[in-house]
């Protein structure tokens, strides 16, 4: 969906659109729509939500960095113009995923479970591997 800076899809002024499936002008970067990351979608849901319950006002973001892992201790981060990588890049960017997290309790049992998975090797059991169970009576 195209959108105007007010995030309403274009024909349909009483319509709204954000986040990956849509194409979201940025008063801070008007040479180039919005990526489709998960940091610009919220930031397109706040005002969105704000412009809802409010007068509206374009939108508009200016990114701080990027972050990515790349695997156990190993990570790329590009903060403030300031680049690091391998453990300091990982470091910054769990930290920046725990600071992302909403509720405290939540950030405590991530943070809980990346200090014992620190002691261990890799677990490797996953959910995904296990399947789906079969319905009752069925064969
Ligand atoms: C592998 C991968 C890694 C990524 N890593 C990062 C990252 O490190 N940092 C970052 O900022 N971004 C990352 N992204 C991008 C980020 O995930 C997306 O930009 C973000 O999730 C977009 O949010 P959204 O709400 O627009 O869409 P989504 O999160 O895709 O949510 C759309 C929801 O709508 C549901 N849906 C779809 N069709 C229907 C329907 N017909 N009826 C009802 N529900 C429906 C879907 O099931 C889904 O739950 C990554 C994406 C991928 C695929």
């Amino acid at each position: 969906m195209i959108v105007d800076e007010l995030l309403r899809v274009e024909g349909h002024p009483n319509i709204s659109a954000i986040g990956d499936g849509a194409r979201v002008p940025n008063e801070a970067t008007p040479d180039r729509p919005d990526p489709p990351t998960s940091q610009h979608a919220l930031r397109q849901a706040r005002r969105l939500a704000k412009n809802l319950s409010g007068r509206p006002k374009p939108y508009r973001y200016r990114m701080l960095g990027q972050v990515a892992t790349l695997g156990r201790y190993r990570g790329i981060a590009d903060v403030f113009g300031i680049r690091l990588r391998g453990f300091p890049g990982w470091f910054v960017t769990r930290t920046y995923h725990l600071y992302q997290l909403p509720l405290l309790s939540r950030k405590l049992r991530v943070v809980t479970d990346w200090t014992v998975s620190l002691l261990f090797r890799r677990d490797i059991a996953e959910l995904g591997m296990l399947g789906h169970t079969k319905p009752v009576g069925d064969g």
